[in-house]
């Protein structure tokens, strides 16, 4: 279940794409080996500096599983993370 237009933000650190405004300048919430990302979730409304997935091809799957390149969002982050 790809989104129809690109996320609006990205984690800093993990890259982690999110399309929920409200989080946007937050602490990322994702947690790895149990270790909570220290990265923060920074707006990237830079149409250009996103792709569709080359893994799932937009669709957010990946052998039926959620897509791990684009966390099923169909989207990659392909700007340098810096606002412009
Ligand atoms: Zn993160
Ligand atoms: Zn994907």
């Amino acid at each position: 279940m790809g989104l129809a237009t690109p996320p609006i933000a990205i984690c800093t650190r993990c890259k982690t794409p999110i399309s929920n405004a409200i989080l946007i300048n937050d602490r990322c919430g994702k947690r790895f080996d149990g270790v909570r990302c220290n990265g923060v979730y920074r707006s990237a409304l830079n149409y250009a500096d996103w792709k569709k997935c080359a893994a799932c091809a937009g669709s957010g799957l990946h052998a039926k599983k959620r897509c791990e390149e684009c966390q099923g969002t169909g989207w990659q982050y392909i700007g340098d993370g810096t606002a412009r």
